[in-house]
């Protein structure tokens, strides 16, 4: 499916997603701390919530990681404590969407 957001739409979203690292470009990279892969800005799932937040989401299928668990490319390892943290992180906002699925509002 294509998104019809072009790369000033899409930059907005990006800037004010809430990421760590802020957005300067489509074509700046991240890497998912989740699935490991590496993609730009412009590959970025993003779709509307029922609230019409919009919700970004890691382009690798079946990952659900957003904008708080994309680093830059360039920054170092994370250690194994910070990566359980992640995980955590993750089982949380799994938790937390499955929950917002079955609400309608
Ligand atoms: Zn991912």
């Amino acid at each position: 499916m294509h998104n019809p957001l072009n790369s000033e739409q899409r930059l907005a979203l990006l800037a004010k997603s809430g990421s760590i690292r802020p957005w300067k470009s489509c074509h700046e990279r991240r890497r998912c701390v989740a699935c490991d892969r590496v993609f730009q800005g412009f590959d970025i799932r993003i779709s509307a919530r029922a609230s019409g937040v919009p919700r970004l989401r890691c382009p690798t299928p079946g990952c659900h990681s957003g904008p708080e668990m994309w680093v830059h490319p360039g920054d170092p390892l994370i250690s194994e404590e910070a990566w359980n943290d992640w995980e955590l992180l993750v089982k949380a906002v799994e938790a937390s969407e499955a929950k917002s699925a079955t609400a309608s509002a």
